[in-house]
């Protein structure tokens, strides 16, 4: 007599599965449907069930149709969860890269707010009526403050070395040190970006040490030289054994063998760091007094605007950059553009201690301890200890060469100090400080004047949890 065959195990398996009708029914995704509707959420459902799926195949026991639809709720939570939120920065990094780098001034959110929700005259000259210059105020200014002839702005720093590589160098050989071939974060690396270019690297010299004499040589050898490349290294120092020619006397050998200079300055200060008690910095001004014929930086590290990067230097190779194709492609967008027009303002006018990266980087210690010691009252006051302690801040953004700012932080200690610091992150809004010998810091100089009260609610409630 034939016997059938036993129902497979992964077969049963699938029919257990619960399918999309009675989870999209189900309580537990009712929110999840009512802030995106019915639609994303069956993509979601079977996002998860082809997943459940292949786990069966497996011969996992599939999870029952409550589990299931708690994990696609969780997903719809996470994707919401996945935008762009406000969070404190109690990180001490006044330039985090990771938290957007500068917070804008009350000048440039009043002005995207009184332009970006209307049309606005971005390319057109209100006068007469006709076709006007894109970022024509941004790039007279960023001259006129930079001490240079003229100026582009593109949509970042990476863009404006980029763009200044391709228009100058394409098909030619570009001298970098090999002191300079670094990696910047966030992926951007010099020979990457000089490959991605066309340009060809000639490197020179040693890891730590290039002479005058090595870049001599190397022009020598290299009569398709177009360029030099100088790259701040701004995020990490190199320290004993080391040695390289000053910018104006590289400045002076580019200009005896026809070859541009070309600074990548990273950091873009338009204000003299060491003139704020601040570890030295190169400025805009000095590259561009140093000789360099085009200086290259980001707005959004020590200049403190928006996202974007800055040619400026010699009028005839900017004009170059602006007419090559890729300069339309790297265009800084309206909403930046309108940002950065009112951060250099701020410097036009003088008014430097009305954007938030320079009031952060330039507040005495005493302040910073001063404020630190209000929250740590207030604490006290709800019967939260915590302490004072006296830290190292950072710069950040690869400026300042990673130099310690003297800073103060609130320190609170516990039994679980990774469970602490996710509190503070999962509350609203999210607070960021960082663990150091099993306590939480809160450090005050990268957190913002507007955020002192969220600060210390976000303690409070994490404290009681
Ligand atoms: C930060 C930095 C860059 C990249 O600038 P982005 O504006 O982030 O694109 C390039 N070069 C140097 C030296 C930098 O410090």
């Amino acid at each position: 007599m034939a016997r059938m065959a036993p129902p497979s195990p992964v077969a049963a398996l699938l029919r257990r599965i619960p399918k999309v009708d009675e989870l999209l029914g189900r309580p537990e995704l009712a929110v999840a449907v009512g802030r995106l509707g019915r639609e994303r959420v069956t993509a979601l459902v079977r996002h998860e069930l082809a997943a459940v799926r292949r786990e069966a195949q497996a011969g996992r026991e599939p999870p029952d149709a409550a589990a299931l639809s708690e994990r696609v709720a969780g997903a719809a939570r996470a994707l919401l969860a996945s935008r762009v939120r406000r969070v404190v920065n109690a990180t001490g990094v006044v330039l985090h890269t990771n938290l957007g780098r500068a917070p804008l001034s009350e000048r440039a959110v009043a002005a995207l707010a009184a332009t970006s929700g209307a049309y606005g005259s971005v390319e057109l000259d209100v006068a007469t009526g006709r076709r006007g210059v894109r970022a024509a105020f941004a790039e007279r200014a960023l001259a006129a403050l930079g001490g240079a002839e003229d100026a582009l702005v593109v949509n970042n720093n990476a863009g404006a070395v980029l763009l200044v590589l391709a228009a100058l160098a394409a098909g030619r050989a570009a001298l970098v040190s090999r002191g300079e071939l670094v990696e910047i974060g966030g992926g951007f690396r010099v020979p990457e970006v000089l490959a991605c270019s066309g340009a060809r690297l000639c490197e020179v010299g040693t890891t730590n040490r290039t002479r005058l004499g090595d870049y001599e040589q190397a022009l020598a050898n290299e009569p398709d030289c177009a360029l030099i490349l100088r790259v701040h290294p701004g995020n990490f120092r190199q320290t004993g054994f080391v040695e390289r020619p000053t910018l104006p006397e590289l400045a002076g050998l580019a200009a005896r063998h026809g070859a541009w200079l070309v600074k990548d300055l990273g950091g873009g200060a338009l204000f003299d760091p060491a003139r704020h008690d601040l570890p030295g910095e190169p400025t805009v001004q000095s590259a561009v007094a140093g000789g360099a014929a085009l200086v290259c930086f980001s707005t959004d590290k020590l200049l403190g605007g928006p996202q974007g990067g800055a040619i400026v230097g010699r009028a005839e190779l900017v004009a170059r950059a602006r007419r090559h194709p890729l300069a339309r492609a790297l265009r800084l967008g309206r909403l930046p553009l309108v940002a950065l027009e009112a951060t250099l303002d701020s410097y036009l006018s003088g008014d430097l201690a009305e954007l938030p990266v320079f009031a952060a980087l330039t507040a005495p210690p005493e302040a910073v301890r001063a404020r630190v010691e209000r929250w740590v009252a207030t604490l006290a006051e709800q019967g939260i200890a915590a302490r004072v302690v006296a830290v190292e801040g950072a710069t950040g953004g690869g400026a300042l060469a990673e130099m310690p700012l003297a800073s103060f932080a609130v320190e609170l200690r516990g039994d679980d100090v990774e469970a602490l610091a996710a509190r503070l992150r999962a509350g609203e809004p999210p607070v960021l400080g960082r663990i150091h010998e099993s306590a939480v810091l809160l450090d005050g100089r990268s957190v913002l004047a507007a955020d002192d009260d969220a600060l210390v609610a976000a303690v409070v409630r994490a404290s009681r949890a």
